[in-house]
């Protein structure tokens, strides 16, 4: 297993660990108690602690069935998302507080979306498909205006969005450049495509996929040789292989 994972494997331990120590204080503290606005108090405080544990206990083993790229057959894609949203938001909570790497997290919290995505895959067309591209990949110097029409470009090389538009020419997907959440939200809005692939930083991917409820995305890290959010790179052959994956009649 990465060690990004087991970052994250140690932070739901950490709020099981958490929840059951308050389970247990509070059920010391009725046995030692008389006062019943008090004992009532301690009972509720003890049974939330006892079904948070539990939670945290199956979302655990989810997490790490997810991680070994197993299917989870018993459980709603939709459930498993929200629950994973849910988890995910205490996670990064924990990760703040322990000073911890957030960009980790999100990875890990990225990995397990896909996850979840690809193991509930419905086949699509590939015109349903939607590529969200960030700004950050095209070449800073390049003069011509992407963002709104991707076909401004003119595929001179110098940056990967030329190599991303035969890959979209190919399969006939739809693709655009979106300069942030507020008009990536917008370009999905009018589109209205049935599943999004996006590349992004990983802040930008883990809020776009909690940003994104009713659709499926799957999120493709970008790579950042020259720093954040300039002349990045993406690997055009895995966002291939998941249009592949997603056009594809299943086995
Ligand atoms: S490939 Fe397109 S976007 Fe990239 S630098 Fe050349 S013209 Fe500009």
């Amino acid at each position: 297993m990465k060690k990004n994972s087991i970052i994250f494997l140690n932070l739901v331990l950490f709020l099981m660990i958490f929840s059951s120590m308050l389970a247990l204080l509070t059920l010391l503290l009725l046995k030692n108690s008389n006062l019943v606005l008090y004992r009532a108090v301690l009972t509720i405080i003890f049974i939330l602690s006892v079904l948070f544990f539990g939670y945290i206990l199956i979302n655990g083993i989810l997490i790490v069935f997810l991680l070994k790229g197993k299917r989870i057959p018993f459980f709603s894609d939709k459930w498993l998302k929200s629950s994973l949203n849910f988890l995910y938001s205490s996670i990064l909570y924990l990760s703040k507080l322990f000073r911890l790497d957030k960009d980790k997290v999100r990875n890990v919290f990225t990995q397990l979306n896909n996850q979840i995505v690809r193991s509930g895959r419905k086949t699509m067309k590939p015109e349903d498909i939607l590529i969200l591209l960030p700004h950050c990949l095209q070449n800073t110097d390049c003069p011509y205006k992407i963002t709104g029409n991707i076909d401004n470009c003119k595929r001179c090389g110098l940056c990967p969005i030329d190599h991303l538009l035969d890959i979209r020419d190919q399969y006939h997907t739809k693709m655009f450049v979106a300069t942030g959440g507020t008009l990536a939200r917008r370009i999905v809005h009018q589109v209205k495509p049935k599943m999004v692939i996006a590349v992004a930083c990983e802040r930008d991917l883990s809020s776009g996929i909690l940003d994104i409820k009713k659709i499926p995305v799957v999120g493709i890290l970008n790579e950042r040789p020259n720093g954040p959010c300039m002349n990045t790179r993406v690997s055009v052959k895995d966002i291939e292989e998941t249009i592949q994956f997603f056009i594809q009649e299943g086995e």
